[in-house]
Formats: structure tokens, sequence, C-alpha cells
């Protein structure tokens, strides 16, 4: 993945990051990734994946997802043309490689709603580049209430995310934070301070820092 090689970090003062939420289905991932995304200061750029499964109402083509069938999924997976897939739920999901490619180029982070098996394929990609949150809910039956609540999915749906739910939690190890996502305004801004915190970082800004330090050593 040329986008990814150490030269960015010459090329721009920072070099662009991949943040990762994930969490069990109804935690709040899609709630914080709306809010991360309306901030815009923070400059986030999403990572629109594509899936297999049906559009929910309060969804949009090419905004939530593109939603594709499987056979263009299984062509765009043997072309080499996601950056992960998984099977989740029953369906398929996957990031397209070419977006988020062109957003790191530009030394600009990207943000990605994805499960534990993505984040991994991520992970061993590029790991020095890869930031991982994993949401948790406060409770098993706060996490049922809010399901409930979102009212878009079936009954069935709901009982086959919650039993999921139980196997993607013992998945927190591979994660580098984990947050209970229980004050909806406390958890934005727990992930902000990560977000300020991984930009700091100096494998981020080496090319900087070196530039900084040499010119504070060359001054009389
Ligand atoms: P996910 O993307 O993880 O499946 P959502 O972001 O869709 O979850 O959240 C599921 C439901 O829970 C939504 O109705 C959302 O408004 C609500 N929710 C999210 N975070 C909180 C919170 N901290 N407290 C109460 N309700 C929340
Ligand atoms: P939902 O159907 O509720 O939108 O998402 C179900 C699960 O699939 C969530 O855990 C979500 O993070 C995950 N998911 C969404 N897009 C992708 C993707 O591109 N890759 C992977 N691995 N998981 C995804």
């Amino acid at each position: 993945m040329p986008s990814l090689s150490n030269n960015l970090e010459i090329l721009h003062v920072r070099r662009g990051l991949m943040l990762v939420l994930s969490s069990p289905s109804g935690a709040g991932k899609t709630t914080l990734t709306r809010m991360l995304l309306q901030e815009r200061s923070l400059d986030l750029s999403l990572s629109i994946s594509v899936t297999t499964r049906p559009r929910r109402v309060s969804e949009a083509e090419g905004v939530h997802y593109h939603f594709i069938d499987k056979a263009t999924f299984e062509a765009m997976r043997s072309a080499g043309d996601m950056l992960e897939s998984a099977q989740v739920h029953g369906n398929f999901y996957g990031t397209p490689r070419a977006p988020v490619e062109t957003v790191l180029a530009q030394g600009r982070d990207v943000l990605f709603d994805i499960d534990y098996q993505g984040t991994q394929q991520l992970r061993e990609k590029a790991k020095a580049d890869v930031v991982t949150i994993f949401i948790l809910p406060p409770s098993m039956a706060e996490l049922r209430k809010r399901l409930q609540r979102r009212a878009e999915d079936s009954h069935e749906v709901i009982e086959t995310r919650l039993e999921n739910a139980r196997h993607e939690l013992e998945r927190w190890k591979v994660y580098d934070y984990v947050l209970v996502n229980d004050d909806l305004d406390r958890t934005f801004r727990d992930v902000q301070a990560i977000l300020a915190a991984e930009r700091l970082k100096v494998l981020r800004r080496w090319a900087h820092v070196e530039h900084i330090v040499n010119n504070l050593l060359a001054e009389h």
C-alpha cells in the first residue's frame, strides 16, 4: 500500500491516522461517528463501507453505506479493491481501498465504523497508523433498550445482535482504548481526547519535529 509508506511523514507535517470505532450493535458508535463528523474542526473523513445488508429506512446510499449485491461484493474483494472485509450478523461488509488511501495521502485522518475482524485486518496492514477504540454499553439491559429505541431492526434482528454482542464483547483486549458509553457527552469528550493525543505522537510528526529540533540546535 504505497500511501501508507514511511515517506508520507516527509511530505506532510503529520501523517494521517486511521481511527477505528467498534462496539456491539447498539452501544453508540454510529451516534459518536455522527458527532465526530459534525465537529468540523476535527477534520475527520468517514470511510464509507460497502455492505450486502438491506438499507434501513433512515439510511441513504453513499452516506451511511454503499449498498451492493453479493456478486459485486465478491468482484470487489477478488480485485483487491478492499482494505478489509468481514461477514457480520450474516451480511458482508468491506472497506473500499481507494478513498482511504486518498485521504491518508493528504496527511488527513480517516474514521472507521467497523467490527473487530476488520480492525484486526487493518492492524495487520498498517499497525503504526491504526488507533482503535472499543465502545461498551453500560449494561446488557441498556443495550437491549437502545436497540429497541432505535426501532430500525426487527425483533429477530435485535435478538441476533444481542446474542452476537456477547461474542463481540470478548474482543475488547485487541483494542487500544475501551470506553463505557454511559454519558454520551462524556464519551464524546474522551474520544476527542484520544484523537488529540494520538495526533501529537512523535511518530506521526517525525519530520516536523526533526525540523524544529534542528532549527533549535542551529540557533546561536
Ligand atoms: P451502534 O452504531 O453502535 O449500533 P447507535 O449509535 O445507533 O449504535 O445507538 C443505538 C441507540 O442508542 C440510538 O438510538 C442512540 O441514540 C442511542 N444512544 C447512543 N449512545 C447513547 C448514550 N450514551 N445514552 C443513551 N442512548 C444512547
Ligand atoms: P450495521 O449493520 O449495524 O450498520 O453494522 C453491523 C456491524 O458491521 C457493526 O459492528 C459495524 O461496525 C460493522 N461494519 C460496518 N461496516 C464494516 C466494514 O466495512 N467492515 C467490517 N469489518 N465491519 C463493518
